[in-house]
């Protein structure tokens, strides 16, 4: 079965020209210069949402944390209204899939001229049931930081979602020379960070705990909407700095995406880590079944 794809074009406003703000046109074919910095630099932000049965999940939050992320590239503020209105486009052309996804991309525009480029693409999402059941091997490995990155040396951008995804892609293949599916970064000052594409949150003592952003991670919208989720059943949660060494106290581990949902961890470095079977299943179900 081919995969149906939709892409949709937008026309960030170029300096006193209004343009066109949305074109639908075909995947398959070619539309982004080759001097475009996006591309030649990886010098722009991506958001990818999650789309049930025909709606984005969680829009509002991914819009907003591409116009975090662009202000922290220093890139013109994208229309969200227009960015909106293409997820919406794109989300409606698949809304006979039960699940899939929709990345929004913004970059700095050709090299040269004064104007960013943008677009929608989505696509059906592979099944994820296997990793949502049985569970997923991950290894730790360092991201050569220490946590007050943010600070520090804001220019390496951790925090943002910027389209510079060749070394989060490095470590998955790393993960995988090791026999692992995915991989927990931690700070080079030993504390837990996020997955190269999720967002880690351990149970401690019957708390729910996620690391902060301060730490020089993303903001997740999967597991904001976990958390808030499960903090309305009544459970415990907590943002707050994450030492390493507390990963082998945690009952239960998660790695939590738009699209993959939460992830139970059922190897951490090689042992074995408890699946909260229960629990990840009414994680998962509550996640899936939201409308906006
Ligand atoms: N952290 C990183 C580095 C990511 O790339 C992602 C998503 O791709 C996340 C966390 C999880 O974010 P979300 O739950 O909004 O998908």
């Amino acid at each position: 079965m081919s995969t149906p794809a939709v892409l949709v074009l937008v026309d960030e406003p170029r300096r006193g020209r209004p343009g066109r703000p949305l074109r639908r046109v075909a995947a398959d074919e070619p539309h982004v210069l080759v001097t475009d910095l996006g591309i030649t630099r990886g010098d722009g932000v991506f958001e990818t949402v999650g789309i049930a049965a025909g709606r984005p999940q969680a829009l509002d939050a991914h819009l907003a944390r591409l116009a975090r992320s662009a202000a922290l590239l220093e890139l013109p503020p994208p229309d969200l209204g227009v960015f909106r209105a293409a997820t919406l486009e794109v989300a409606g052309a698949l809304a006979d899939a039960p699940s899939a996804w929709c990345k929004l991309v913004l970059t700095r525009g050709p090299e040269g001229e004064d104007r960013a480029t943008g677009w929608a693409y989505g696509e059906v999402s592979r099944d994820w049931s296997r990793e949502r059941t049985d569970g997923i091997a991950v290894v730790t490995l360092t991201r050569g930081y220490a946590s007050d990155v943010t600070t520090s040396a804001p220019w390496l951008l951790q925090g943002a979602k910027s389209l510079s995804y060749a070394l989060n892609r490095a470590a998955l293949r790393e993960a995988q020379r090791r026999g692992a599916d995915d991989v927990i970064f931690t700070s080079t000052d030993g504390y837990v960070l996020e997955g190269p594409t999720s967002t880690v949150v351990l149970r401690l003592g019957g708390v729910l705990v996620t690391p902060p952003v301060e730490a020089g991670v993303l903001p997740g919208t999967t597991q904001a909407d976990a958390f808030e989720l499960l903090a309305a059943r009544g459970a415990a949660t907590r943002t707050r700095p994450v030492r390493v060494a507390e990963l082998a106290d945690a009952d239960a581990l998660w790695l939590m995406s738009s699209t993959r949902l939460a992830a139970p961890v059922r190897e951490l470095d090689g042992r074995p880590v408890a699946v909260d079977a229960h629990l990840t299943a009414e994680i998962n179900d509550a996640l899936a079944a939201r409308t906006s």
